[in-house]
């Protein structure tokens, strides 16, 4: 992507450069990329398990429980640990009971769906393909980030509650508001 594409609410679309003529920066596919990097991973000798839960960390005898699919629990010793699992980190639970663990968490006030603009029959792309297409609208906004297959994932990025919110849709007929404010995406 060359640049963005940032549409505005008549449609008219004005282009911003990332940087000098030929630079861009790319929109890749995760799951392509997390295999390209644990095949490379593999190579330098790291070993993965799959379908090996963490329910909790005995940090007394530094142990990992693990629980796989059959439910059965089995310990595994460690002599040290990164806890990356994420928002929910089991890592994180069990040091939370631990004495003057400190944490707090915050939620923003808004949510976000994925959304989809197909290929065309042809397979051409339906908008710009070089460009990370932008809807700002203030308190709300669209994005668009092409595919290989020539089409593109959306991201809705919608507050929880008002006016224009994830919640007030439920009442409301969805479409013409949306062709409303995001005008040349459908
Ligand atoms: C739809 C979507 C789109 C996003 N788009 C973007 C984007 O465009 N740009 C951006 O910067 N960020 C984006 N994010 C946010 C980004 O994905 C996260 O911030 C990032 O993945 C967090 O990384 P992490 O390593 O902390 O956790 P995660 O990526 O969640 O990894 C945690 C890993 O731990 C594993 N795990 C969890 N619990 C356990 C357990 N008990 N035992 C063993 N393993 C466990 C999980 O299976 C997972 O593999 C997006 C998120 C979503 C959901």
């Amino acid at each position: 992507m060359h640049g963005r594409m940032m549409h505005d609410k008549q449609g008219k679309l004005t282009f911003q450069p990332y940087g000098k003529e030929g630079q861009f920066i790319n929109s890749i596919s995760r799951s392509n990329l997390n295999m390209v990097l644990m095949d490379k991973a593999e190579s330098l000798g790291v070993e993965f398990s799959f379908e090996q839960r963490i329910s909790s960390v005995n940090f007394e005898k530094t142990a990992l429980n693990i629980q796989n699919q059959k439910s059965s629990i089995k310990q595994i010793e460690f002599d040290s640990i990164i806890g990356a699992d994420g928002a929910f980190s089991a890592v994180r639970s069990s040091m939370q009971i631990t004495d003057r663990f400190d944490y707090s968490q915050d939620y923003i006030a808004h949510g976000y769906r994925e959304l989809h603009i197909p290929a065309t029959e042809s397979g051409s792309f339906q908008l710009e393909k070089n460009a990370l297409h932008i809807w700002p609208r203030e308190s709300f906004m669209l994005i668009a980030l092409p595919n290989p297959d020539g089409s593109f994932t959306c991201t809705l990025f919608f507050p929880f509650e008002g006016q224009v919110s994830f919640n007030s849709l439920k009442t409301e007929v969805m479409l013409p508001n949306f062709e409303r404010n995001f005008s040349g995406c459908l």
